[in-house]
């Protein structure tokens, strides 16, 4: 079993602590690695690091077109070994090598990084200028400094990289805590940037729990804490921030749902509803978890999702054609099944899936759900369930469409499936989240700003404006009479 260290200052660094995390397969339950659990002593070398390398500016003070080839240097290496990494990443999260890892996750990836390393020489959008008589004005947008940053489990080095990408582009330096599941990869890409040339200290990661999250949140040195994770993570860091007034940058929980109106084929989009519920087991924030019908194309719906969900090909890692994984962990099973059991409870009823898929007693594995009957007020309705489950419920008309869509606390991606174009726009700008698809879902690129409205947070992940979150304007004048 490998034994992983952690990174601070460009090097492999031992923990002044003895606690070990082990890191899991969870298609099997085998163990694979063993972490370091950072405590309070190894965070604060961390930030040391990170605090030196800023304020020498031996990142901050280069060029950006300097800043700009060394991520792209970053991102010619991932690209080389885009094998070795998305083995890693399929071993350590479950996910189709083929499918999952290789097909999607790492091609985007490389493309994140690119398009970071372009936007590091972004100047748009601030003019200088004599704004007061006898003076000059010049705006400065620079790097925040030190950022904390804390990923989740479900897209490990991908979450990495939207942490990395814009805050490096930025001029920032960063420690960087991956989900205590998952920290392979992002160790992986720390020892990367070395080779890419980023300087030592630029990116530190320390691996961990909650409290070395915790610990990293609370470390004055650090001027602004980025999460991505649930709701209610999003709730406490907010809190602990506000002792040393960070700014915060937080991509939280979601609930999408999936609006479709009586104009379109039903059938056509049997698959994206499938692809968009269960790709990457349901662990994305993304993920359509709420159709809506409207009334008179309910049953014709209902039987085409349904039969394209049991269509969902379930496997292990290598296994030929598999396109869904396993849950990331016992927990998380224990957590999905949970929700299903007080949905059924509660009255909704479960059409296919529901459990554990015949076979896979071993790992975390569950198969692809569809419920009915849910009330609107229900849990299932209203709670993220980072998972292959599925509601399915009917409306009549645009505004209860509307209405039905926005009655939960999320708002981060939304759809709206229809023909006509003039309600198409209509019901985007009413929907109150952060990415309203129309007539697909789930589709990103590196240009398009990802994040959250109301609970599902606030900044935004990929796009410049990912990059800009990462600066702070300063106002210099100048007496020019
Ligand atoms: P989580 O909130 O349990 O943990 C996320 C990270 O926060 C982990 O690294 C964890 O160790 C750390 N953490 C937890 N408590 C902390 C604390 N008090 N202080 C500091 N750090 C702390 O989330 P998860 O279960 O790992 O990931 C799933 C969640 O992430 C889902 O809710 C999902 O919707 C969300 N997510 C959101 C986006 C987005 O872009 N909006 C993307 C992916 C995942």
């Amino acid at each position: 079993m490998k034994s992983y260290k952690l990174w601070i200052n460009g090097e492999w660094a031992s923990s002044t602590g003895r606690k070990k995390v082990t890191v899991f397969d969870p298609a099997t339950g085998a163990p694979i690695a063993q972490t370091v659990d950072a405590n309070r002593e190894d965070v604060n070398r961390a930030v040391s690091a990170a605090k030196e390398a800023f304020y020498d500016g031996r990142w901050s003070r280069l060029t950006p077109a300097a800043r700009a080839l060394a991520l792209w240097k970053l991102s010619d290496l991932l690209e080389k070994r885009m094998e070795k990494f998305a083995r890693a990443e399929s071993e350590n999260t479950g996910k189709p090598y083929g499918f999952v890892s290789l097909g999607a996750d790492l091609p985007f990836c490389v493309d994140n990084l690119r398009f970071f390393s372009a936007a590091a020489r972004d100047t748009h959008g601030y003019s200088s200028g004599e704004y007061a008589a006898g003076f000059t004005s010049i705006y400065r947008r620079e790097p925040v400094g030190v950022v904390g940053q804390i990923a989740p489990w479900n897209y490990p080095l991908m979450m990495a990289i939207w942490k990395i990408g814009p805050a490096l582009a930025a001029g920032c330096t960063t420690v960087l805590k991956p989900a205590p599941t998952t920290p392979i990869t992002t160790l992986m890409l720390a020892e990367l940037c070395a080779e890419a040339g980023i300087p030592p200290g630029v990116v530190n990661v320390v691996t961990g729990g909650n409290e070395t999250g915790q610990a990293v949140v609370e470390h004055p040195d650090v001027r602004m804490v980025s999460l991505t994770g649930s709701t209610g993570t999003g709730k406490k860091i907010m809190k602990t921030a506000a002792d040393t007034l960070k700014r915060v940058h937080l991509e939280l929980g979601g609930k999408a749902p999936f609006i479709v109106f009586e104009d379109v084929d039903v059938d056509a989009l049997a698959g994206s509803a499938t692809i968009g519920s269960t790709f990457n087991t349901g662990q994305d924030c993304t993920a359509a978890t709420r159709v809506y019908v409207e009334k008179s194309r309910y049953n014709q719906a209902l039987e085409a999702i349904v039969e394209s969900m049991r269509g969902v090909k379930i496997g292990r890692q290598f296994d030929d054609g598999a396109q869904m994984g396993p849950l990331i962990s016992a927990t998380q099973r224990e957590r999905v099944q949970g929700f299903v059991e007080r949905a059924k409870a509660a009255g909704a009823k479960v059409i296919t899936g529901g459990g554990v898929p015949k076979g896979y007693d071993d790992g975390y594995f569950f198969e692809p759900t569809v419920i009915v009957d849910a009330d609107q007020k229900a849990e299932i309705i209203q709670s993220e369930v980072f998972g292959p489950v599925l509601t399915i419920s009917t409306f009549k008309g645009e505004d209860e469409a509307v209405a039905l869509g926005n009655d939960v606390l999320y708002g981060l991606a939304a759809s709206v499936w229809t023909r006509d174009i003039g309600r198409a726009m209509r019901v985007a700008r009413d929907l109150e989240f952060g990415t309203v698809w129309i007539n697909d879902h789930i589709p990103l690129a590196s240009e398009t700003p990802h994040g959250g409205f109301k609970q599902s947070g606030f900044g935004k992940d990929l796009s410049a404006e990912a990059v800009s979150d990462y600066k702070i304007t300063k106002h210099v004048m100048v007496k020019n009479g």
